[in-house]
């Protein structure tokens, strides 16, 4: 599913070969390569927080046996990388009719079809780190959010990925850690132990577009610092509540820290130009198993 000619592909190649890094992370400048070396203390606290694809599990998480690279995986970016984004908000096992909640069995079919078509799941972290420098991938990616930080994604969505070997990415907001119906710091923990990236989803759940810009700096910076301070994980993602957005939020955004921003949308191309509104393929409640199926091989491509 690899957007590429081959020439491209040859390019890009040398490029990432020719290249230390350099010329690629100049074009952003505030988050540096993700090396074991440069990641903050915060972060050894909690094993593992952002995790290499080929690197030695934690204890806590069960990977999936064909997370060893193999000769089927290539390099994908730098550059622009096709990588379908789900999210998530509520699985549960007696779902009321609205949009945004899954049945745990039907998001159990959707886990399966997706193992079954040979899927592997990523970070929005290690997606950076495609789109920047390049990363050895498997020829079938995706990355899989929640919105919200319900209890329910904890209770039922988590034992069902650990089956697949699926990891996550969860964002929090802020205000909400630990409240009823969410998850605490150390169900986050837990996830982040087990390989998912912690993300915030601001400190209230407001909508950015429209707040005060005196009020950015708390919704934006302020809701990462608390997460980290509370959970003991690096928070380096964000997704901007109702998909809500104008274009300097992502400039405030870059500058507060984040690595990558989450959006809504229909697009799996990546690439610099949108690392800070990812598109994000909404999974709805009445989805049947084929339009799911559907939405990951019809996507919008760009
Ligand atoms: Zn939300």
């Amino acid at each position: 599913m690899l957007i590429k000619s081959s020439w491209i592909y040859l390019i890009l190649t040398i490029a990432l070969t020719a290249c230390s890094g350099s010329s690629t992370t100049s074009l952003v400048t505030t988050a540096p390569p993700m090396t074991t070396s440069t990641l903050p203390k915060i972060m050894t606290q909690v094993a593992t927080p952002i995790p290499s694809l080929t690197s030695t599990p934690s204890p806590t998480s069960t990977p999936s046996p064909s997370l060893t690279p193999t000769p089927t995986w290539a390099i994908v970016g730098p550059g622009l990388v096709d990588i379908p984004i789900l999210l998530y908000h509520h699985v549960h096992p007696d779902p009321p009719s609205l949009n945004y909640w899954v049945d745990v069995d039907i998001f159990e079919d959707q886990m399966q079809a997706l193992s079954q078509r040979g899927y592997h799941t990523i970070t929005p972290t290690q997606l950076r780190q495609a789109i920047l420098q390049g990363l050895q991938l498997p020829p079938k990616t995706v990355i899989i959010t929640f919105d919200d930080g319900n209890q329910d994604n904890y209770e039922y969505a988590f034992p069902i990925m650990q089956k697949y070997g699926f990891i996550g990415a969860i964002y929090i907001v802020a205000n909400r850690l630990s409240a009823e119906g969410f998850l605490s710091a150390e169900q986050l923990q837990e996830l982040a132990a087990a390989g998912w990236e912690i993300g915030s989803h601001s400190m209230t759940h407001t909508d950015l577009a429209d707040v005060a810009a005196n009020k950015l700096r708390e919704e934006i910076l302020d809701s990462r610092l608390r997460l980290e301070r509370e959970i003991g994980v690096e928070v380096r993602s964000f997704a901007y509540p109702f998909g809500s957005f104008v274009s300097a939020l992502g400039s405030k955004v870059e500058n507060y820290g984040y690595w990558t921003a989450m959006g809504l949308g229909k697009k799996t191309l990546h690439d610099l130009n949108t690392i800070y509104y990812l598109d994000r393929l909404t999974i709805y409640g009445t989805m049947t198993l084929g339009e799911f199926e559907a939405l990951l091989d019809g996507s919008t491509k760009i």
